[in-house]
């Protein structure tokens, strides 16, 4: 028995480390060996759509080379065991939530495994690559699929259903996420600034927004969430 009702969790890329995902900021500030603005903008795609459709490719192929690690599992189980709400707005575009076994999520920032068309903006399924010779399987339009991905200077995916849980929890967690990258980073202030919900940090090192959050812990996302689900379901946290 938990001693909240609605529990909206927000992560990012710390979460999926420890499955062998990289983390978008390494020391060295690439992701996979790439420069942000030339695979992760509207621009960039104007510039080299080949490019950054193989960038996409090799996300998407890779994976079917990891797997969720305990971190997942153990949101899928508060989920399960939780007699309240438990939301997951996700920053990843990995299907390690799913995989993981929780149901509720929201990817904001969209997902590997769909593309859309940017013709007719219809959304596909989609495990295999792409590139420019592919046509749209609605409207047949060639140049058309994109990664269904929000890259940067693009809205993100549920902001209103995002505004909703957030005005609508009472505890907030936030999980390997930077605290860099808006408006996720502003959804503790916001949530702090409405005085209904605890908020809480999980991360490897403390993030920016970390004087925000009422309690932070600092450590690897596959031992404290599972630690902090148990203390959660048990009354504890
Ligand atoms: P980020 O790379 O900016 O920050 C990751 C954070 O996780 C850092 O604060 C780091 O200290 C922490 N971290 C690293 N390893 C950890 C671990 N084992 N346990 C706990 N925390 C750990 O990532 P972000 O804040 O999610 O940035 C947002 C962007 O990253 C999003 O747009 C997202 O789409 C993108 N991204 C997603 C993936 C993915 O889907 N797996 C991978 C890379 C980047």
């Amino acid at each position: 028995m938990t001693n909240y009702q609605n529990i909206v969790v927000l992560t990012g890329a710390g979460i999926s480390a420890e499955s062998g995902l990289s983390t978008f900021r390494g020391d060295d500030g690439l992701w996979e060996n790439h420069r942000l603005e030339d695979v992760a903008t509207p621009e960039a795609f104007r510039r080299d759509p080949e490019l950054v459709h193989r960038f996409y490719n090799m996300r998407r192929a890779n994976l079917g080379t990891v797997r969720p690690n305990p971190a997942h599992k153990a949101l899928a189980r508060l989920e399960q065991e939780h007699d309240g709400e438990v939301l997951v707005i996700t920053q990843n575009i990995d299907d390690l939530h799913e995989r993981g076994g929780s149901r509720n999520i929201l990817h904001m920032h969209g997902e590997l495994l769909k593309v859309h068309c940017r013709s007719c903006a219809e959304v596909f399924d989609w495990s295999g690559d792409i590139d420019e010779t592919v046509e749209c399987p609605d409207c047949g339009v060639i140049p058309s699929l994109r990664p269904h991905i929000v890259w940067f200077g693009e809205m993100p995916f549920c902001m209103y259903e995002i505004d909703e849980a957030l005005r609508s929890c009472d505890l907030f967690v936030s999980i390997g996420t930077s605290g860099n990258v808006y408006p996720a980073a502003g959804f503790v202030a916001q949530v702090s600034a409405m005085g209904r919900a605890r908020s809480i940090e999980l991360n490897l090192e403390p993030s920016e927004g970390v004087s925000l959050f009422n309690e932070a812990r600092q450590g690897p996302a596959s031992k404290l969430v599972p630690e902090f689900v148990e203390r959660l379901l048990a009354g504890e946290a």
